[in-house]
């Protein structure tokens, strides 16, 4: 048996996604070893000392240390076609060092207005439109390495201001980097994996290092903390076991998904209020209602009915899904997916609708699952899920109670769980485009 070689990569980090989506794309396996910048392992410093991801550690001890030399390495000989050497210079130079200056202008003593810094890149903008209006993808009408070592910068500008971005001129990127991050080759190089930890050295004796350019920024340890409490004493003391729901749980940064006045008690026991009158729902509520479809593999097509703030997608999302969200009110969706995106966690899609017609055009579903409390189980639900598949709900009962529900689909008949008592705000009909 031979040994794979070791990437030490960091989840968002554009140099790593193009490192992946190379490997991904050339079929190599590999062992996935996620790094947090703050807190590298020295494994990778003793290979690799400049500290940056993606660094590829051959079987044979051969060190890569640059994206571009993992993806020269892994790529096939069609990919090598055409002039990617020029568009990757410009993009790892030009590109780049203005995109940090547009997005984190703080970090640099040498911006005075951030949009000029984005006006520039804007100008490299158009000349990649021009160019993708001759062709698919930058060198021909197929995907290869140019694509795929820009697209990942060219997201990362897209997301700094997405109202803005879309509102350019620039029917032809955006046409482009959708596809590409649609693309299976994409979104499965974006799941979630664990901070890796090495097996012999604990992690308090490896030496911080200063964050490099493309670090990330990390939120207030106080809020890590709260997020592990909330694990450690609501959720594993009342049943909650799943070790991909334990670390979807552990990872989701709920408090993101409310207005920071509401930081300090965001992994608190409970629901809270949101806009227009809603809930996020109580982390344990999540949790076991996560855990309910965790029957279902990775992969697995999940609607939602009531993004709402849109935690629970994240949740979702983080557990591997491929999930269609769908919320009645316009509002609530757009700022979800706001969130979402600004913690890389879209969903395959977020729909504005009357979630008790499901999603018609989207099934078949391996689960529906709602947090949203309807009287009974809309028939639309039972046609739009898969033979075998879940119906996760709650329903309200005569005397005005709600109980979690979860039905399995054997033909037209549905084989109940009864989960217990559960409050939800109730399943509305219609949409609310305010
Ligand atoms: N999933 C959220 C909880 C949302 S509360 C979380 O993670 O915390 C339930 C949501 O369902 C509300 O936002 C409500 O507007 C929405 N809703 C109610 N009826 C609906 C319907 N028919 N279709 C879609 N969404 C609906």
């Amino acid at each position: 048996m031979t040994t794979p070689p070791i990437l030490y990569t960091f989840r968002r980090c554009p140099y790593a996604i193009r490192a992946r989506m190379a490997l991904k794309h050339a079929g190599i396996e590999y062992e996935h070893r996620e790094v947090v910048l703050r807190d590298r392992p020295p494994e990778m410093m003793a290979i690799s000392p400049k500290g940056t991801v993606p660094v590829l550690q051959l079987p044979d001890g051969e060190v890569l240390e640059e994206s571009m030399d993992i993806m020269l390495w892994c790529s096939p000989g069609e990919w090598l076609e055409g002039d990617w050497q020029e568009l990757v210079e410009v993009n790892d130079g030009k590109f780049k060092d203005n995109l940090d200056r547009y997005k984190y202008p703080n970090r640099f003593d040498d911006v005075e207005n951030p949009e000029a810094h984005r006006d520039e890149v804007l100008e490299i903008l158009n000349r990649y439109e021009q160019r993708l209006g001759e062709s698919r993808y930058f060198c021909g009408d197929e995907l290869s390495l140019a694509d795929v070592a820009l697209a990942p910068f060219v997201r990362q500008f897209a997301n700094t201001d997405r109202p803005w971005f879309d509102g350019q001129a620039l029917p032809n990127v955006q046409h482009w980097l959708e596809g590409i991050l649609a693309s299976e080759l994409f979104t499965g190089c974006m799941v979630k994996h664990e901070k890796w930890q090495s097996p012999t050295t604990p992690s308090e004796t490896t030496t911080p290092t200063e964050p490099t350019t493309h670090a990330e920024p990390t939120e207030a340890p106080e809020m890590t903390k709260a997020r592990q409490e909330m694990v450690d004493q609501q959720l594993i003391p009342r049943g909650i076991s799943d070790p991909r729901v334990i670390h979807a749980m552990s990872t989701t940064p709920r408090h993101l998904f409310l207005t920071p006045e509401a930081w300090p008690v965001a992994y608190r026991d409970h629901p809270l209020a949101i806009e227009s009158g809603q809930t996020i729902s109580q982390p344990f509520i999540v949790a076991m209602m996560s855990e309910l479809l965790a029957p279902l593999p990775v992969g697995a097509r999940v609607l939602e009915i009531g993004t709402g703030c849109g935690y629970q997608t994240a949740v979702l999302v983080a557990l591997g899904y491929e999930v269609h969200s769908i919320e009645r009110i316009a509002s609530l969706s757009q700022g979800a997916q706001q969130k979402l995106r600004e913690i890389d966690s879209l969903p395959a899609e977020l729909l504005v609708g009357d979630g008790m017609l499901g999603n018609p055009s989207g099934g078949p579903y391996s689960a529906i699952i709602s947090t949203a409390c309807a009287r009974r189980v809309p028939p639309a639900w039972i046609d739009q899920v898969a033979e075998g598949g879940l119906i996760i709900t709650p329903i309200k009962r005569l005397g005005g109670k709600q109980y979690l529900m979860r039905y399995t689909k054997r033909g037209r008949k549905l084989l109940k769980e009864d989960l217990g008592l559960v409050r939800f705000v109730p399943l509305l009909r219609g949409v609310d485009e305010s």
